[in-house]
């Protein structure tokens, strides 16, 4: 039983440490100077059974800004590989963040505890091991985005600006968040197993991970295989939910995939306005690599570097590893493409519907990319003319409305016997009103960075955690952004 801390109650457990020896290296984050709440995320406290009241005092504060570390913890750099744009780069590791430790749940579950911003590691190479006031924001408000959107996803538990300058392009505040994932395992952590001296680390690394996150493969002799099948399943079903949303990760480097199935590292992501496939919002990605049409075949691609590394443990004979490696990559090009059809048939309101509604609801998707319509509001307002109400649809496509006449009328054709009202209902369920619109973003990390005014981004936070529910359509968090705003529209590297 790991010891309590007696400020804050935090319960922190070193297992990943304990186990996986040979990865990770103890070391101590730099205190803060003048720490300043940010935010502090109450809704997930709760819901990790944290005692919010005492993490939200000057003890709490004292610990997210890396002034103290919580009894029981022994914060380590985890060590990890990871291809970077299709390029292999050895030794990555937590360059600025540090696993605090393990949180056990009332349920049992484990969460990792980690600082991010907390000053340079042995991994930080040239980097300051900082993190500024906007990206910290950005991180915040898209994990709980993404939650509340059902995408698995690492979220912030707190946010602390350091009262120190960080130097990027401009000098930046600086900022702190501890972040709350199911782990911090990645493609890039088996990588970096599987080529290390030591030749017993990959193999404790694999136990780790399936303790955490396939238990009940423990001691089967083909627990290997089961937990790349398992990994392959989850991210097929991750990417088509972001695919689904209009979300484009930006950097879906190997080290940034996780194991748990869970999206990590919200540095240059965006949701996109008009559907748009070759949609990039990433400085750095001059290529279109991770461009949103691009994903599925990226986390093809990434799922193939984890099942290089898991080759010696599949099986003793080389070519019989290959084949099961190579059966199990395989299956996520159909697991994909059925998560796909699925949600889009549901967007479309025809869940039960068989091959022709994927064709009704693939044929919906091209009329808003040819026509260039808002992504979120074209699926939220489809639903509103499944009830009967075709004029918000209608005024999206503006002059080419009556592109939709043809499609309106086959869409309804196949409605059968459930109303329309009832559809309606349904849809709205899967087909948000509210993303954190990037323009809004944008305004509420200026406001908080330079202004010191956190209200647009608590003002936003709130809304992106109900963004299912119905809005006033003058409301400002639904409007897509002006032309002029959308217009070369990058984020940066989170740096
Ligand atoms: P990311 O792009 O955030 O996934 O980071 C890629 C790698 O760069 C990781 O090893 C990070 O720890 C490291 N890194 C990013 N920014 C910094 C920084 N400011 N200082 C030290 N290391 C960093
Ligand atoms: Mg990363």
């Amino acid at each position: 039983m790991p010891t309590q801390d007696p400020t804050t109650g935090l319960r922190l457990d070193n297992q990943f440490a304990r186990e996986v020896q040979g990865m990770s290296v103890r070391w101590q984050p730099e205190p803060a100077p003048a720490p300043r709440w940010l935010h502090f995320n109450d809704a997930l406290a709760l819901e990790l059974g944290l005692d919010a009241q005492a993490l939200r005092s000057d003890a709490g504060l004292a610990v997210f800004s890396g002034q103290r570390i919580p009894e029981g913890a022994e914060p380590v750099a985890q060590a990890y590989a990871g291809h970077q744009f299709g390029y292999y780069s050895p030794q990555l590791g937590d360059g600025r963040a540090l696993l605090l430790g393990e949180l056990v749940d009332a349920a049992g579950q484990r969460f990792d505890l980690a600082l991010k911003g907390s000053g340079p590691t042995p991994f930080a190479r040239n980097g300051d091991g900082k993190a500024a006031v906007g990206p910290v924001l950005r991180e915040f408000l898209t994990g709980e985005a993404m939650h509340a959107l059902g995408v698995p996803t690492t979220r912030v538990l707190a946010a602390v600006a350091t009262g120190e300058a960080v130097r990027r392009e401009r000098a930046l505040p600086g900022a702190m968040l501890a972040r709350v994932a199911a782990s911090h395992l990645r493609v890039g952590s088996f990588e970096y197993a599987a080529r290390a001296d030591d030749a017993a680390l990959l193999g404790r690394l694999a136990e780790h991970a399936i303790a955490r996150h396939a238990p009940h493969l423990q001691g089967q002799p083909q627990r290997h295989l089961g937990l790349l099948e398992q990994v392959v399943e989850r991210q097929a079903s991750l990417i088509a939910q972001w695919m689904g949303l209009g979300f484009i990760h930006g950097v879906m480097n190997t080290d940034n995939m996780t194991i748990s199935g869970q999206t990590i590292d919200y540095g240059p992501c965006a949701f996109m306005e008009h559907f748009d496939p070759e949609e990039v919002f990433s400085s750095i990605d001059r290529d279109g690599r991770y461009a949103w049409a691009n994903q599925p075949a990226i986390a093809h691609w990434n799922l193939s570097r984890l099942a290089e590394t898991l080759l010696p443990l599949l099986d003793d004979n080389a070519d019989r590893a290959g084949e099961l490696a190579t059966t199990a990559i395989q299956r996520f090009e159909t697991q994909l493409s059925t998560h796909w059809l699925a949600l889009l048939r549901s967007k479309v309101g025809l869940p039960d519907g068989a091959d022709v509604a994927d064709r009704v609801a693939t044929e919906f998707l091209h009329l808003l990319q040819r026509h260039e319509v808002d992504f979120t509001l074209g699926w939220r307002r489809l639903g509103d003319a499944a009830a009967g109400n075709e004029a918000p649809l209608r005024a999206l496509f503006g002059k080419h409305a009556a592109a939709l006449d043809d499609w309106l009328a086959r869409w309804r054709a196949m409605f059968g016997a459930t109303p329309g009202a009832e559809r309606a209902r349904a849809m709205a369920k899967v087909n948000p009103m509210v993303i954190p619109r990037n323009h809004l973003v944008e305004l509420a990390l200026e406001a908080a960075a330079d202004y010191d005014d956190l209200d647009p981004f608590e003002r936003l936070l709130d809304e992106v955690r109900r963004p299912f529910g119905p809005r006033d359509e003058d409301s400002p968090y639904i409007q897509p952004a002006t032309r002029e705003e959308t217009a070369g529209y990058r984020t940066f590297c989170g740096t």
